[in-house]
C-alpha cells in the first residue's frame, strides 16, 4: 500500500498531466492559460462548481470566463480525436438521456437558448433544467467507459407550446452523434432504450428493448416453429423464449431478433423485451450488450456528483462549453479515481479538499498565484 504522502505527489503528477493535455484543447482558440485552468479547474472545486464561483477562486472576469465557454465549440471536436487515442477495440455506443436539473437557475420561464423549463418525467412535473441527450462508448476490448458528449434538446412539448420555434428531436440528435462517432471509431453496437425506436436509429448494431405493446406482423421462434398470428398480437404476448419477429418501422417492416426474458424480483417477475437487429447476436451477447447500458447511468450520476446541475446559462453555446469541459473532465477524474484507488469521484473531490489544498492548492499546483 502506498503511503499518503507518496499517494498525494501521485495525485499531483496524474492531475498535472491530465490537465495540461485538456488545457492543450481548451486553450487551441488562443485563450490564456489561466482562463482555460479555470474552466477545467472548476470541475474539481466540487459541490460549488459555478462558473461565478470560479471566477471568484481564480480571480478572473466572470463576463469573460462565460464568453470563453461559449467559444468552445471546436474544443468537442478535438476532444474526440483524444479520445479515440485512447480507444483500444471496436466500440459500443450508449445513448440515454437525463434531466440536468437546474433548481437555482434564475429564469422563470423558458429561455430560446438554453431551454430551462422542462417537463422532468423523473419527479412527474415542469422543473427548470435541461433536457440532455447523453453519449458513452465502451472500449470492447479494454472495458473502459467513457463519456462522449452531453447535448441538451428540446422535447415536442416545447414546440407545441410555442416555447422554442426550432428544435431538434433527441432522435435526430442521436442520429447526428452516431455518425460522427462511426467516422473515428469501429462502431460494433448501439445500446438504447425503447425510445428511441425509429427508422433513423434502428439500422444495423442496434440491441435495445421494444414497448410491450408493439404490434408483430409476424414471429417465429428461433427453433424454427411458426408462432400463429391471428388477430393483433403485440409484443407483451410473447411468452419468454427467443423469436425472429418482423415489425413496421417507419413505412418498412423490419426483422429483428427478439428475446424475451421473465426476471425474478423480490418485488415479483418482470419481463424484458430486448431486440437486435444483428441477428447473428447469441442470446448472451444481446444480454450483455443491453447490460452496459448501465454504464451511463453512472457517468449521469459521476457528472453530476463533480456539480454538474450548479450552473445556468442563458445561452445555449454557453451551456454547450459548459457540458464539454464537464465531459472531458468526468473522464479524467474517473480515470484519477482507479489510479489513486479511490472508492468514487465523490472521494476524489474529498482528497483534492484535504491533501491537496483545496482551491489555494489547486492554484499553487498549477502556479497560478
Ligand atoms: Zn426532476
Amino acid at each position: 500500500m502506498t503511503n499518503r504522502k507518496g499517494q498525494v505527489e501521485l495525485a499531483k503528477e496524474d492531475l498535472i498531466k491530465a490537465v495540461n493535455q485538456v488545457l492543450g484543447i481548451v486553450r487551441r482558440n488562443g485563450r490564456s492559460r489561466k482562463v482555460g485552468l479555470a474552466l477545467v479547474l472548476m470541475v474539481l472545486l466540487g459541490g460549488r462548481s459555478s462558473v461565478r464561483n470560479a471566477a471568484e477562486t481564480f480571480g478572473l472576469d466572470y463576463a469573460n470566463l462565460l464568453e470563453a465557454l461559449g467559444e468552445l465549440e471546436d474544443a468537442w471536436r478535438d476532444y474526440l480525436e483524444v479520445l479515440s487515442g485512447l480507444v483500444k477495440g471496436e466500440v459500443a455506443v450508449i445513448i440515454d438521456d437525463t434531466v440536468d436539473h437546474k433548481e437555482y437557475s434564475r429564469g422563470k420561464d423558458v429561455s430560446p437558448h438554453g431551454n430551462y423549463w422542462i417537463y422532468c418525467h423523473t419527479h412527474g412535473r415542469f422543473e427548470r433544467g435541461v433536457q440532455l441527450l447523453t453519449v458513452a462508448i465502451v472500449d470492447l476490448s479494454t472495458g473502459r467507459t467513457f463519456m462522449v458528449g452531453a447535448f441538451p434538446y428540446a422535447v415536442r412539448k416545447m414546440l407545441d407550446l410555442g416555447m422554442v420555434t426550432e428544435f431538434k428531436t433527441k432522435i435526430d440528435l442521436a442520429r447526428e452523434m452516431l455518425d460522427v462517432l462511426k467516422e473515428r471509431f469501429r462502431v460494433s453496437r448501439v445500446v438504447f432504450d425503447s425510445w428511441y425506436w425509429s427508422e433513423k436509429l434502428v439500422k444495423e448494431n442496434v440491441v435495445s428493448e421494444l414497448k410491450s405493446n408493439r404490434r408483430l406482423l409476424r414471429v417465429e421462434s428461433a427453433q424454427g416453429t411458426l408462432e400463429e398470428v391471428e388477430g393483433h398480437l403485440r409484443v407483451g404476448d410473447l411468452p419468454p423464449g427467443v423469436y425472429y419477429a418482423d415489425l413496421t418501422l417507419g413505412g418498412q417492416a423490419i426483422t429483428v431478433k427478439l428475446l424475451v426474458r421473465e426476471y425474478k424480483r423480490d418485488s415479483g417477475s418482470h419481463v424484458k423485451y430486448l431486440y437486435t437487429t444483428d441477428l447473428s447476436l447469441s442470446e448472451e451477447e444481446i444480454e450483455e450488450a443491453w447490460r452496459m447500458r448501465w454504464e451511463i447511468e453512472e457517468l449521469h450520476r459521476d457528472v453530476k456528483a463533480l456539480g454538474l446541475e450548479d450552473s445556468s446559462f442563458w445561452r445555449r453555446e454557453r451551456l454547450q462549453g459548459y457540458l464539454t469541459i464537464f465531459t472531458i473532465m468526468t473522464n479524467v477524474v474517473r480515470e484519477l479515481v482507479g489510479e489513486l484507488n479511490l472508492r468514487s469521484v465523490e472521494a476524489f473531490l474529498r482528497f483534492v479538499e484535504r491533501h491537496l489544498g483545496g482551491p489555494p492548492g489547486l492554484m499553487k499546483i498549477f502556479k497560478l498565484r
